[in-house]
């Protein structure tokens, strides 16, 4: 039987990094992984929904673009088989990279489903092979929720066949407010598609800042995406004309594709992990410590398949520190908070640290500075469009406990806006920063006028 030093579980975002640096430290690594190298993040995740993301905005690029002197001739004409065949071959050279990757980093790549026959031994399904391991690591991700719990769900596609539909559906239905839905809202929407989100509460990104949800979904709305909230599906049949879809209530409408985006689950069924002994929790997430430690003692997990964050900057950092911790010798604690996300709809939406209603239920005294304008490109393309900034303080310390924005490269500001909350920025260091100009980004620093304060009994 051979023996390894560890025995990783799937080959995506945290499973890849813990493989390599854990090999860079000596240790002798397999990594298995039945579908394809990348996981869900490189594969049918967050690289192929933004190159689909980039092909969306185009169409406002194009309306927008009179404005500015430009006269575009015929009507532009878009090809989704073209735009699925770029994006495929993008996909099959980043794939190409990670294996690469691994093989530079002396790791032996298994394509092969593995499962747990003890806490210390590991089932290749296809080959039959045993390998013994000292360290099990699992990295196996989620996959996209299917039970939407009425008749004809089977007939809905998730993100994971969303990617390869053989054209682009006429009408479609997004089911769920979460990024998963409104991003592919964004892309079919912004491709040509007559796109509808079914949310079933009554304001979407639940646990987002409150105005930030309403902003982007007004401006989701103006760019002609239909929302039905507080609705829920009663049934879905095929006929002739398509899916005819009953909500609850009794109104019906008719689509060529209903795409079900209600969240993720843990990967854990069929892996053997409770034969071993490892504690799951109630979705079947790996129950972890601090240190990504599972309930046995030489096995470790994470990434989605522990559903603390489910991001890949946070699935890489857990990976990165496991291997530091058990192969390099510097126990290494991945730091959950302030961890900045952004939702890539149009317009795209992003946020770091606590929102209004975070903040209020958790600091006595909270000020709000609020900056809503028509972003400079809009004066000429006459689009009817606010940018939407926020920034919630600590009224009592000074310290910025959040802040984010709806408009325009969103995600590529408050990522940056994030170092300043890991150094634990207060209103005045955003206030002593010289400003850019012009950009949106300015704005964070020259918000001088608190809106709002909130003080709590
Ligand atoms: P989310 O948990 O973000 O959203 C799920 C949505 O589906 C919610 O609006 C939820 O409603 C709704 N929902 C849940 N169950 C049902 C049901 N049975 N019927 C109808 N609606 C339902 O999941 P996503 O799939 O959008 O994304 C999963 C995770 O992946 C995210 O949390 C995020 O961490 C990550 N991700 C990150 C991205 C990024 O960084 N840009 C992009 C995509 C995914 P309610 O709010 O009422 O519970």
């Amino acid at each position: 039987m051979r023996t390894v030093d560890l025995f990783v579980i799937g080959a995506g975002s945290g499973g890849v990094r813990a493989a390599r640096i854990a090999a860079g430290y000596g240790a002798r690594v397999i990594v298995a992984e039945e579908y394809r190298v990348g996981g869900t993040c490189v594969i049918r995740g967050c690289v192929p929904k933004k190159l689909l993301v980039y092909a969306s905005r185009f169409s406002d690029a194009f309306t927008d673009a009179k404005g500015f002197g430009w006269e575009l001739g015929a009507r532009p004409s878009f090809d989704w088989a073209s735009l699925i065949a770029a994006k495929n071959t993008e996909i099959d050279r980043l794939e190409g990279a990670y294996g690469a990757t691994l093989d530079g980093a002396k790791v032996e790549v298994i394509r092969d489903r593995a499962v747990l026959e003890t806490a210390k031994t590991v089932r290749l399904v296809g080959s039959g092979e045993i390998i013994r391991a000292e360290t099990i690591l699992i990295a196996t991700g989620g996959a996209p929720l299917r039970e939407a719990g009425f008749p004809g769900a089977e007939l809905c596609i998730t993100s994971n066949e969303a990617f390869d539909q053989p054209a682009l559906p006429r009408r479609v239905a997004v089911v769920g407010g979460g990024y998963v839905a409104l991003e592919f809202a964004t892309i079919f929407s912004g491709l040509g598609a007559e796109t509808t989100v079914v949310y079933r509460g009554p304001e979407i990104l639940r646990g987002f800042d409150d105005e930030i949800r309403a902003h982007l979904r007004s401006e989701m709305m103006a760019r002609g995406v239909k929302f039905r909230l507080n609705a829920t599906i009663e049934r879905l049949e095929k006929t002739p004309d398509g899916l005819s879809c009953t909500f609850a209530g009794g109104d019906v409408a008719m689509f060529d594709a209903v795409m079900l985006a209600i969240g993720r689950l843990p990967a854990t069924q069929g892996l053997g992990l409770e034969k071993a002994g490892v504690a799951l929790g109630p979705l079947g997430e790996v129950l972890v410590d601090h240190m990504s430690r599972t309930s046995v003692e030489n096995i470790y997990a994470v990434g989605d398949v522990t559903d603390r964050i489910a991001l890949t900057p946070v699935a890489i950092r857990e990976g990165h520190a496991f291997a530091d911790t058990v192969f390099g010798g510097r126990p290494t604690k991945v730091d959950h908070t302030t961890v900045a996300t952004a939702v890539f709809a149009e317009p795209e939406t992003a946020w770091v640290g606590l929102g209004e209603e975070q903040a209020r239920a958790a600091h006595r005294v909270v000020d709000i500075y609020r900056a809503r304008f028509r972003p400079m490109k809009a004066t000429l393309s006459g689009r009817q469009t606010r940018t939407l900034m926020k920034i919630v303080v600590d009224g009592e310390t000074d310290r910025v406990l959040g802040l984010g924005m709806v408009g325009a490269d969103a995600g590529e500001i408050v990522q940056m806006a994030a170092v300043a909350l890991t150094l634990g920025a207060r209103k005045a260091d955003l206030d002593a920063t010289m400003a850019l100009h012009p950009s949106a980004a300015e704005e964070f620093l020259t918000m001088r006028t608190r809106a709002e304060r909130h003080v709590r009994d």
